[in-house]
């Protein structure tokens, strides 16, 4: 597979876990960042930063600021329009699933 096109994916498997994640709590850039690291995916800010920014551009997130020990944090929550997105995405991703991982089994 080329390379390209693994990054085309996982764009949309990063994005799908920063709504779930903003779903079940407050999330910020730097947790977020190490979640998915977690998940074997290595973004640096650079990368991860943008896509908050476009996914609260698009009003799917709403972000507040915090102080945190002085220094100022963005935290981030889904948004009804998000929360929908998601549901959406999330039936979506049953059907994929059970074709693709579970080779179409009922
Ligand atoms: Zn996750």
């Amino acid at each position: 597979m080329s390379d390209d096109l693994l990054h085309h994916f996982f764009g949309g498997f990063v994005r799908l876990h920063v709504l779930y994640h903003a779903d079940q709590e407050a999330i910020c850039g730097i947790d977020m960042i190490e979640e998915l690291r977690r998940h074997g995916y290595r973004l640096s800010p650079g990368t991860l930063y943008p896509i908050l920014h476009q996914l609260e551009k698009n009003g799917y997130l709403a972000c507040k600021e915090n102080l945190l020990n002085g220094r100022r944090r963005k935290n981030y929550r889904i948004t009804a329009k998000g929360r929908k997105l998601l549901g959406h995405a999330r039936a979506k991703l049953k059907e994929l699933f059970a074709e693709v991982v579970d080779d179409g089994a009922p």
